[in-house]
């Protein structure tokens, strides 16, 4: 029986000496000991358009704290006190279960998005990657140069102009970190709190100056420190790609069809290494540029790899060398396995099809919950402990707690509550309440019944809460009676 040739995807992938790349991390050495990454300065058109994305991304990332809708800010997440505005919109903790419904379903986006897409969001939307290359890791070409001279210097000895050069990226990777500490701040306790934090003596708010310099400190830890090892063995999205990237993902990849077998080429050989009689050969030309621009540290020809953030840095780098040796741009490209591997055109394959028909359901069931959500919510409950008094022959009465919730910053200066559906009275233990911005107001009440309208012991009863004369929610509760 003959054998099968091993395709020369097989060849490639399925070898597991070549697989051996995925027993270690790059930027591990085999003592265990980290290798530093000194990637070249990438140039091109996806780094020109993710600068641009990373700026406009920055300027929003800064700006919105201090963006005010009705005096309320644009986006605040006060976990401490419990106060939530999203899109100038306050939220309380009696909306706790359209935050849960949120986060599934930016969940379901990020799993469906990158089941389609890859990584792409690691590339040019998250935080970490827009600040370390595209804050930090520019401030350091600028200061030290490009890759080879970061190399020179830090081998060099301690002279003036080392001492220099590292004081001052130091100096400013920390005073960024501090203004990222404060942004982020900015999110949870508001803008103006930092402001006063920045600008009030440090023993007036010694809380807040601490969080700051916490803060600062882990910034300036992962930026000048940590860095790509955040991507690789911190972050959870990262971690999960195994699962959830398939060969009909798009990714960050090397077209090996095309490109292998990777042949060395002189520039002043690439005539006679192109005749027609010559072997066949990739339009790699082995230059390894990719793997020096890559920020993990990686070799893209290896395949479709963990630590690969989708930075584009090596499709640049890769077109700009296809343009000196006269190939077609695109030998790293966003494409996926199938696609490369078998020439098959991009399908829309059933497992995006569910994800998607799972997403467009929360996404509904969430427009759905936010449409119906009341400005106002109201409890009220029957006292615990307490029966039923009686107020004449004909009638009894209950006592009540109830709290009234703002959940507008709008201002109400007068609740009112109506029994439905029963002959009967709604005594208010003292003043009507009036909610503030965003505020609460609790306290207790008598409902009054006849006694021929009870039914036995629990009787439901329906009580309409008019805010400033407009109707705003109908409340159910009970009331209690003699067992008949
Ligand atoms: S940059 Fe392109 S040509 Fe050079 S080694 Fe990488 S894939 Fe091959
Ligand atoms: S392999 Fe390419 S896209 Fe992936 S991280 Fe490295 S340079 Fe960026």
């Amino acid at each position: 029986m003959s054998q099968q040739k091993p395709s020369l995807v097989d060849s490639i992938f399925q070898d597991d000496e070549q697989e051996a790349f995925r027993d270690h991390i790059g930027t591990v050495d085999s003592a265990g000991k980290r290798i530093w990454i000194y990637p070249k300065k990438p140039e091109g058109f996806f780094t020109r358009w993710r600068d641009i994305v990373s700026y406009v991304l920055l300027i929003v990332l800064f700006g919105m704290p201090f963006i005010r809708i009705a005096g309320e800010p644009f986006f605040l997440l006060n976990i401490l006190e419990r106060r939530f505005v999203l899109f100038g919109q306050p939220f309380t903790p009696q909306d706790f279960h359209l935050f849960v419904f949120a986060m599934i379903t930016m969940i379901v986006f990020i799993i469906l998005f990158t089941v389609v897409f890859g990584r792409i969001f690691c590339g040019w939307i998250c935080p970490q990657t827009i600040f370390m290359e595209n804050v930090f890791r520019k401030i350091e070409y600028w200061i030290e140069g490009d890759a080879n001279a970061q190399r020179k210097l830090n081998a060099a000895s301690w002279d003036g102009t080392k001492l220099w050069k590292k004081s001052i990226k130091y100096i400013l990777f920390y005073g960024v970190s501090v203004i990222i500490a404060n942004t982020f701040l900015s999110y949870i306790i508001g803008s103006d709190e930092v402001i006063k934090i920045i600008t009030e003596p440090v023993q007036m708010h010694m809380g807040g100056f601490i969080a700051m310099l916490i803060f600062s400190g882990v910034f300036y830890f992962v930026f000048a420190y940590m860095r790509e090892q955040v991507c690789l063995v911190v972050c959870p999205y990262g971690r999960l790609q195994g699962v959830l990237l398939d060969r009909d993902s798009i990714v960050v990849a090397y077209d090996f069809v095309r490109g292998e077998p990777r042949t060395r080429i002189k520039k002043n050989k690439l005539a006679e290494t192109l005749t027609e009689d010559a072997p066949k050969i990739g339009d790699c030309i082995d230059c390894k540029l990719c793997v020096q621009v890559c920020p993990t540290g990686i070799d893209i020809r290896n395949g479709t790899q963990l630590e690969c953030i989708n930075c584009t840095a090596c499709i640049d780098v890769c077109d700009a060398v296809m343009d000196k040796v006269d190939r077609p741009r695109g030998l790293i490209r966003y494409d996926s396995y199938n696609t490369i591997a078998e020439g098959k055109k991009r399908r829309f394959t059933p497992r995006m099809a569910a994800y998607s028909i799972v997403l467009l359901l929360l996404v509904g069931l969430e427009i759905f919950l936010i449409s119906y959500r009341s400005s106002v919510e109201t409890l009220i409950l029957r006292t615990p402990g307490m029966l039923y008094q009686k107020v004449d022959e004909n009638h009894l009465s209950n006592l009540y707690n109830y709290e009234v919730v703002n959940k507008t910053n709008r201002e109400y200066q007068k609740i009112e509550f109506k029994l439905i559906e029963h002959d009967g009275e709604i005594k208010l233990i003292g003043k009507e309440p009036n909610l503030g911005k965003s505020g609460q107001a609790s306290g207790s009440s008598f409902i009054v019944l006849e006694k021929d309208d009870l039914q036995g012991q629990k009787n439901p009863i329906y009580v309409e809460v008019y805010a400033d004369g407009e109707l705003i929610e109908k409340v159910k509760t009970n009331f209690m009676g003699p067992i008949k």
